[in-house]
């Protein structure tokens, strides 16, 4: 069994749009990056890649590299399940927080769940979303940002 743990952060900017988990929210302002600015999927990644000690979103999704501008990061998601089908290795575990300070995102969790679960082939039982403000403090507090943290556990295929 393998443990792997992962984070990410993205600034919000209005007008952008606002993609947690696979699942459009509707609101004014959503992340400045590259892809599509997926914070949970991406901490969830590199929760994988982690556990499989195989570097980071960045050495396998590099941020200069034009094809993956917008892109769908559920696509990247279950490219990095490939990469570790490759070695043998598959998610039996996903935990997550979000932290984010409006919207709510309560209505949205499930939905991400199930997202997460097809693309990694999981039960929708192992693996849970967790959402939460950061009580009005620092960047995320303001809007400014928003920020995911994800544990994953593998085990051998
Ligand atoms: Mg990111």
């Amino acid at each position: 069994m393998r443990i792997g743990i992962g984070s990410d952060l993205h600034r919000l900017e209005a007008g952008r749009r606002l993609v947690l988990g696979g699942v459009e929210v509707d609101d004014a302002c959503g992340p400045v990056a590259h892809s599509d600015g997926d914070a949970l999927l991406h901490a969830i990644i590199d929760a994988m890649l982690g556990a499989a000690g195989l570097g980071d979103i960045g050495d396998h999704f590099p941020d200069s590299d034009p094809q993956y501008r917008g892109a769908d990061s559920r696509r990247l998601l279950r490219t990095a399940a490939g990469l570790l089908a490759d070695r043998g290795l598959r998610v039996t575990q996903v935990d997550a927080t979000v932290l984010l300070e409006r919207p709510k995102l309560g209505p949205h969790k499930q939905s991400m769940r199930e997202h997460i679960a097809a693309d990694l082939d999981l039960p929708a039982g192992a693996v849970n979303v967790k959402a939460k403000t950061n009580e009005g403090l620092g960047p995320i507090g303001r809007g400014e940002a928003v920020a995911a943290e994800a544990v994953v556990l593998l085990a051998e295929a």
